[in-house]
């Protein structure tokens, strides 16, 4: 496509975003909400098979780890408790369909008093903060999960993802390119991760995006006939599927054709989108109110409880890199990483002159020293205390900027206790600081490299260089070197 006629149309998107929340068991029964280790179909009960007359209850820690993504999400409950009102009033309520993966005839979610409501997420991008208006979020019991086995005429269903927690967040329609796309989905990752209230892992499906997309030409207000396309489980495949549906679309318009309002699937090997299912008839689900589950006020209490448990934000984090005096861009893969972000931050509130040593390290060498050693930074000996501690020594002179990384690398295993110095001075890691030590030394190289010595005092810059690296040779590589270029400018200078 010619970048003139891409130029031509602005695109609109909104993210729908199922995340699987971190709850021991399912929703509405006792069975285990993670089903990876479990043969298909024994991970169930009469309550997620759909059996009539069981009845549901609801999970309480469901109820507590939405709230506190809400909280995350920037849901405002304190407007509930206004003028003597009790808290947010929420429901259940049955969403009616027939589909084999859902074996009740009907899916329990929320819909019109959502847990969650008018949020908006804001996240750095291109040196601008974008904001993305966050429309509700709802509970609702996953359904079960269909295969279709190649060349077979039958399907399998697998019922034990049936009921597992979700947390439906829909966007308003606030993104206007796929990179925005991929950017809201990455920040919701990171509030996901931040708040604990989900695994969030992607690759088992704990967070699933669903991209509408619609077409304008620039300038007009009015949106275009969007599509959905589902199932989205990487950040790449969002920016991709986005970008496809948008120029399909152009060339839809253009060739006076109309876009069909759809259900679109992606298809990550081809790049390309296909049709699923027209939407064009509005879905009647027939919403009635669950009978078997009480309304939820969400109280003061609750909100409080799940303010308390919600800990650092990607925001805090923002701020405090951003106070640090850090560049945005190497502040976003700290922010990408809470375990990391979590150590940063606690290493600046005990030593804040080691914000950048430390972001230098957690960024750059962590990554490789996991890889490795196949150890993730909480698992590892590395705490804020021997990371602040180690940069200290480093802005000390005691260690140069090799061996403090030779020395993080060793307290990257597992339960080291030992302090910092005291395994610097044991493995010979530490720099060659005194003064009268280093003095001698110097005066021994000079005398051994008097010509060395004459062709510096003469204005050849390079001479320094060999007696510097002379010096460092006679400490074993321990001398400081900072130090051992004053002691030999003070002496020939
Ligand atoms: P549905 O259940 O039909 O998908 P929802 O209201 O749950 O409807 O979700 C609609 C999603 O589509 C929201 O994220 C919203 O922001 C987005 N959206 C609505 N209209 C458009 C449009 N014209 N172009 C792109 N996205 C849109
Ligand atoms: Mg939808
Ligand atoms: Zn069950």
């Amino acid at each position: 496509m010619k970048p003139e006629l891409r130029a031509k149309y602005e695109a609109v998107i909104g993210i729908e975003c199922h995340v699987q929340l971190a709850t021991q068991s399912k929703l509405f029964c006792s069975c285990d909400n993670d089903s990876r280790e479990a043969e298909p179909n024994t991970n169930v009960c009469p309550v997620c098979l759909g059996h009539p007359g069981a009845l549901p209850v609801l999970n309480k820690r469901a109820v507590e780890l939405a709230l506190r993504l809400g909280l995350a999400l920037g849901c405002n409950y304190d407007q509930y408790f206004e003028s003597g009102k009790q808290g947010l009033h929420t429901k259940f309520d049955r969403k009616n369909y027939f589909y084999p993966d859902l074996p009740k005839g009907y899916q329990i979610t929320q819909f019109d008093e959502p847990i969650v409501t008018h949020g908006a997420v804001e996240f750095p991008l291109d040196g601008k903060v974008k904001r993305v208006g966050i429309t509700r979020a709802h509970l609702e019991g996953d359904a079960g999960k269909l295969t279709h086995p190649e060349g077979r005429d039958y399907s399998l269903v697998d019922l034990n993802r049936a009921e597992t927690p979700l947390l439906e967040i829909v966007s308003d329609p606030d993104m206007r390119s796929p990179q925005e796309a991929k950017a809201y989905a990455q920040e919701l990752y990171n509030l996901a991760r931040y708040s604990g209230a989900s695994d969030a892992n992607l690759y088992y499906g704990n967070m699933r995006f669903d991209v509408n997309v619609s077409v304008r030409p620039v300038g007009t207000k009015e949106f275009g006939t969007r599509t959905e396309t589902k199932n989205l489980n990487s950040f790449k495949a969002i920016e991709r599927a986005a970008e496809y549906e948008i120029r399909r679309q152009i060339v839809l318009i253009e060739h006076g054709d109309k876009v069909k309002q759809e259900t679109r699937g992606w298809n990550d090997a081809k790049g390309e989108t296909y049709s699923m299912r027209s939407k064009e008839d509005a879905d009647e689900y027939r919403y009635f109110p669950e009978p078997d589950l009480p309304p939820v006020i969400i109280t003061h209490d609750m909100v409080a409880a799940a303010q308390a448990e919600l800990g650092l934000l990607p925001r805090d984090l923002r701020a405090e890199t951003a106070a640090a005096k850090l560049p945005v861009n190497e502040a976003e893969v700290l922010v990408s990483d809470p375990d990391a972000a979590l150590v940063w931050h606690e290493v600046v509130s005990q030593a804040p002159e080691q914000a950048r040593f430390a972001l230098n390290w957690l960024n750059v060498e962590r990554p490789k020293l996991a890889e490795v050693k196949g150890l993730t930074l909480p698992e590892s000996s590395v705490t804020p205390a021997v990371l602040a501690k180690v940069g200290q020594m480093t802005s000390a002179g005691e260690l140069s900027s090799t061996n403090s990384k030779a020395l993080l690398e060793h307290f990257y295993a597992r339960d080291i206790t030992a302090d910092p110095a005291a395994v610097a001075k044991s493995k010979g890691l530490l720099q060659e600081s005194n003064t009268d030590e280093l003095a001698k030394v110097v005066e021994a190289v000079i005398a051994a490299n008097p010509q060395a010595a004459a062709d510096y005092q003469a204005g050849n810059a390079r001479a320094f260089g060999a007696l510097v690296g002379a010096a460092m040779k006679a400490t074993q590589g321990k001398g400081n070197p900072p130090l051992i270029t004053k002691l030999l400018k003070d002496r020939l200078d």
